[in-house]
């Protein structure tokens, strides 16, 4: 049962209805939640309701209908997040897992290691112990292989996951991996569950040759019910009465399972397809069907790979695969899970544990403009979604530059430019009146709007629509087709607000899912921006004095021309000469020189440094002004 407790529940009375539930042969685990803290109970004995609701300090009690009880979305409402080491999966990542089916030699799952990670890999795979359908076949390389697997992990800076056949291995085995595998042959294993479940670890459940979703489900409690919290499922395929595919994978258990359960799903397409040509197709799919992440087989040289290898990525096949999935993920609402390119690097490049320079905590403080729920704060949370955050709301652009200026948070997230709108001016304004800020990363989200209003409405009662103007604009077609009048708000999240508090269903606002949920209020209808083609663009800004950007790629400029016939032309020239390539040139006047202009820059910069730089001293050098906004990683 879940027992929602009330909101200003004292300790003492929290404490009372744990041990009245314990007495009563319950396991109790206090869930606390985004609106709510919870207790989960689950025990096989019968008992009233009644008799807990009744308990001072519990708001309500709501049974749990499914038999799997701690993997159920009834006792947990938001998404579970698995922590491997620095790696995160569930909510809005994507996390991919690669490396070779087994571990074959030092050699070999050191280099597959390197390849993988060099790709984007953010975790490493590698079997050591193979259930092996011919006892014949090469059965894993055991403690050994282990002891291999750990070492490439921690020479490329990746957690590990490998495979555990039996109860007995597992007190030997935790000394290797941070996650265990129970593989599909095992999956109703219990004894294995069991123990596996008990080491409180994080575990990665295949679904079985031939488990209904159920049946996986059930697998996944067995583990929770002993001990972890932190279990991920994963389908790779299922026997059906098709051959030319070595399983079949069941891609819309994706959906389904996201439904039933708050737990991370990832897919494995290699063993699903067993074929190397069909893995990358079926990966990508497992993305768009909304799967939390993927588990693939690569190997520097699959031919002659000791197992699964025709089923088995080049190394180059996989380096594509990332490039396509890092394209869609954007699309899909999902942010990439990445790990910072040098371990010392600071997290605003990916993973690692961040220690905040503020408090000294785990905590980073990060300031975006807007109300909560504002499609900056998305940006925020999904670029930062390997740390732990506090998103700081600003009422305008320039409190977050000030925030960072005076030290009052780690960064700031602001956006530069909508693929349908152009550039935000007053954030390139600000970067030139703030020199001591700068860029040091930057993120992209699709900016998907939805019409919200009261439970009560539909598109059918709403007249009136407020958002930002540029929320408007971008919805005009939609709102022309529904003859619902536009009205301007100063933001897209806080017309959210101003709807709720106006209760009625004539009234909605134009805004994301996700100002929708804050706010308590019903998405109407999703996807109503005319062009479905809308990405924004956000600038990660933090202080000066923070340690540069490990092999920056871009940088960011403005540049002032003298007032002579032909300056811009002699610049570029410059930028031509030494093959500089520009990604954005954009003009500008400045403030207070009517008719005097100057100009944005995005150039990437090459591999060769010394030639970047001699480039920077021969622009600066025909320009009135040159400054430099940033130099980052994209
Ligand atoms: C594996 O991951 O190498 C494996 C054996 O997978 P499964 O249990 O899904 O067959
Ligand atoms: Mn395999």
């Amino acid at each position: 049962m879940v027992v929602v407790l009330e909101r200003d529940i004292r300790n003492a009375q929290k404490e009372q209805i744990r041990s009245f539930l314990e007495n009563h042969g319950f396991q109790v685990r206090e869930i606390v939640g985004v609106e709510e803290t919870i207790f989960g109970a689950v025990g096989a004995s019968p008992i009233d309701l009644r008799e807990v609701e009744i308990l001072p300090g519990v708001d309500k009690v709501i049974p749990i209908t499914k038999p799997y009880k701690l993997a159920s979305r009834e006792l947990r409402k938001d998404d579970t997040v698995v922590q491997v080491g620095p790696v995160r999966f569930g909510g809005s990542r994507f996390t991919v897992i690669a490396g070779p089916c087994a571990v074959e030699s030092r050699e070999q799952i050191l280099e597959v290691a390197r390849i993988v990670r060099k790709s984007g890999a953010v975790m490493l795979r590698g079997g050591a112990f193979k259930p092996r359908t011919s006892p014949y076949s090469f059965q894993g390389l055991g403690e050994e292989g282990l002891r291999f697997l750990k070492e490439a992990g921690e020479a490329t800076g990746m957690p590990v996951i490998s495979e555990v056949v039996s109860p007995s291995h597992v007190a030997m085995m935790r000394e290797y991996v941070d996650m265990f595998q129970i593989g599909a042959r095992n999956m109703q294993n219990f004894e294995l569950l069991k123990e596996v479940g008990a080491t409180g670890m994080p575990v990665m459940v295949k679904r079985g040759l031939s488990a209904t979703i159920e049946e996986w489900l059930m697998a996944a409690e067995y583990v929770l019910a002993h001990g972890t919290e932190n279990v991920i499922l994963c389908d790779r395929g299922i026997r059906t009465f098709e051959t030319f595919t070595r399983n079949s994978l069941d891609i819309s258990s994706i959906p389904v399972v996201k439904k039933l359960s708050h737990l991370p799903v990832v897919v494995d397409p290699s063993h699903a397809t067993g074929i190397r040509e069909k893995v990358p197709p079926v990966a990508l799919a497992a993305a768009a069907v909304g799967s939390d992440g993927i588990i693939v087989e690569v190997h520097s040289d699959p031919e002659h790979a000791m197992s699964d290898g025709p089923q088995t990525l080049y190394p180059e096949q996989f380096e594509k695969l990332m490039r396509d999935i890092e394209a869609i993920t954007p699309v899909l609402g999902r942010e990439l899970v990445r790990l910072p390119d040098r371990p010392d690097v600071r997290p605003v490049f990916g993973g690692g544990a961040p220690v905040s320079e503020i408090d000294g905590s785990t905590t980073l403080r990060i300031a975006f403009q807007g109300a909560r729920g504002a499609y900056s704060e998305t940006a925020l949370l999904r670029y930062f979604q390997a740390n732990d955050v506090t998103a700081e709301a600003k009422e305008a652009f320039r409190d977050v530059f000030e925030a960072v200026l005076q030290g009052q948070v780690e960064y700031g997230v602001i956006p530069l430019e909508n693929s349908l709108a152009g550039s935000v001016h007053e954030n390139y304004d600000l970067l030139l009146r703030y020199p001591d800020v700068t860029i040091l990363a930057e993120t992209k989200i699709r900016v998907e709007h939805c019409l919200i209003g009261p439970a009560a409405a539909s598109t059918e009662t709403v007249r009136t629509a407020y958002s930002h103007p540029q929320g408007l604009a971008q919805c005009r077609q939609f709102l022309e087709d529904h003859g619902i009048a536009a009205l301007p708000h100063y933001d897209t999240a806080g017309s959210v607000a101003l709807v709720a508090e106006k209760n009625d269903p004539a009234v909605a606002a134009i805004a994301s899912r996700e100002a929708a949920s804050i706010y308590g209020m019903t998405v109407l209808r999703e996807g109503i921006e005319t062009n479905p083609h809308n990405y924004t663009r956000f600038a990660i800004v933090g202080h000066r004095d923070h340690p540069p950007v490990d092999t920056p790629n871009m940088a960011a400029l403005v540049l002032a021309t003298p007032d002579a016939p032909g300056a811009l032309s002699v610049c570029l020239q410059v930028l031509a000469e030494r093959s500089l390539n520009l990604q954005k040139l954009e003009s500008r006047p400045i403030p207070g020189k009517p008719w005097n202009y100057m100009f944005y820059l995005d150039i990437q910069i090459p591999e060769d440094k010394e030639k970047f730089a001699e480039g920077m001293s021969a622009l600066a050098a025909v320009s009135e002004d040159l400054r430099t906004l940033g130099l980052y990683r994209v």
